[in-house]
């Protein structure tokens, strides 16, 4: 194994906690069953597990277990609720521009066939605020979708007020809480959103699992039809090894969640100030408060993210989002809260995680200062 560099970015994806690969194994060797093959013990063991799973996630955010359902991941769940609804022309849904690509690609697809689209523009620091999304709302709005937390700039979005607002006028509404859930706290009792994606990878889980989560009463026509499994909402074996995986990761999460919050708020706000006074020239994007945790979103002035980088040998860090990162586009979120082109091109996203210390962020600083400093004076020469 070559030596790793220092990870910062946990927003991208996040290592399996030991616990969740314990947890997972036996279910890839001898407990290999089908869930489906309810006729022998190999099959109802698996069914079992997959179930105990279920009810924990279901726990987590405080709904019932039969309003969880496995898919492949959160890109799934969001084209899941995005097409399934069966919108045509003539209905109407509204949306944020800074919502994550497997939102936007699938509803605009929808917007060619025909469906009314409205794109919410979030304010500079990427809030949608209610009155904003009132005064869009149409009396054939169908659907409203808008992420919990972001996974570039790090905005919570008061997802509970939107989601009240939407259920007063009976629009459905739908939040990607694939950044927020395991992060900051969300309990389904009280936030009023019809369905609901998360993703086992971004919470120390395995990747390849995630989870729709879509209240009693929805209906939504499948994406993958064929043998029926999950309800008929998601046909296919279900990935017992993941679903027990991330219901493991899941719990991991609800017994370490709010300590962990603590620290990495501390950590990335001392990040924050220490780049402020040590660098000039740093922009920083997004909130100050309602803010992920461990998310800092930075463009040093003058600066190419992918030159800083590369001299960044120490870190393993992204510039804009990691899962359009090939683009090599301005990232579309930064475009939306109205940073020009060039201070996009410039940003860097840092995503602190469980593993990451002082002695990690002191070293940041550090290494950034040194390489900022020097790419400018290659600059200038
Ligand atoms: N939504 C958001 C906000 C994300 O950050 C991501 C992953 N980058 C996804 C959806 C897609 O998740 P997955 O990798 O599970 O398909």
């Amino acid at each position: 194994m070559p030596e790793l560099p220092i990870y910062l970015d946990h927003h991208a994806t996040t290592p399996c906690h030991p616990r969740v690969v314990d947890k997972m194994l036996p279910f890839l060797t001898e407990l290999f069953g089908n869930p489906a093959s309810v006729t022998h013990v190999h099959g109802r063991l698996a069914a079992t597990a997959v179930e105990e799973a279920r009810a924990a996630i279901a726990d987590f955010l405080r709904v019932r277990p039969n309003e969880i359902y496995f898919t492949a991941g959160a890109t799934e769940s969001n084209n899941l609720v995005v097409q399934g609804l069966g919108l045509s022309a003539g209905a109407h849904l509204i949306t944020s521009a800074m919502e994550h690509k497997s939102v936007l690609t699938p509803i605009d697809k929808l917007r060619r066939n025909g469906v009314e689209t409205t794109i919410l523009q979030p304010d500079r620091d990427g809030f949608i605020r209610p009155d904003q999304l009132r005064d869009a709302l149409r009396p054939n709005t169908r659907l409203v979708s808008i992420n919990a937390a972001n996974g570039e700039i790090g905005t919570l979005e008061p997802v509970s007020e939107l989601a009240s607002l939407c259920k007063e006028r009976g629009v459905l509404f739908h939040t990607d809480a694939t950044q927020a859930v395991g992060k900051i706290p969300l309990d389904l009792s009280t936030v009023r959103c019809d369905f609901l994606s998360l993703s086992g990878h971004k919470i120390y889980g395995p990747k390849g699992i995630g989870a729709l989560f879509m209240r009693r009463g929805s209906r939504l026509e499948p994406l993958i039809v064929g043998g029926g499994q999950e309800k008929n909402v998601r046909s296919g074996t279900v990935n017992v090894p993941g679903a027990v995986g991330l219901g493991e990761a899941i719990q991991i999460r609800s017994g370490e969640m709010s300590e962990e919050a603590v620290r990495l708020v501390q950590l990335r706000n001392r990040l924050w100030d220490r780049l402020v006074a040590e660098i000039p020239g740093v922009i920083i994007h997004g909130p100050r408060e309602q803010r992920l945790p461990g998310n800092l979103n930075v463009s040093f002035r003058g600066i190419e993210a992918e030159s800083l980088m590369i001299a960044m040998r120490h870190f393993s860090l992204s510039s804009g989002s990691a899962c359009s990162s090939g683009e090599r586009d301005p990232s579309h979120v930064l475009k939306s809260i109205g940073v020009e082109d060039s201070m996009a091109m410039a940003s860097i996203r840092i995503g602190l995680g469980r593993s990451n210390t002082d002695a990690h962020v002191e070293l940041l600083v550090s290494e950034l200062k040194s390489s900022v400093a020097r790419l400018r004076e290659i600059s200038v020469a």
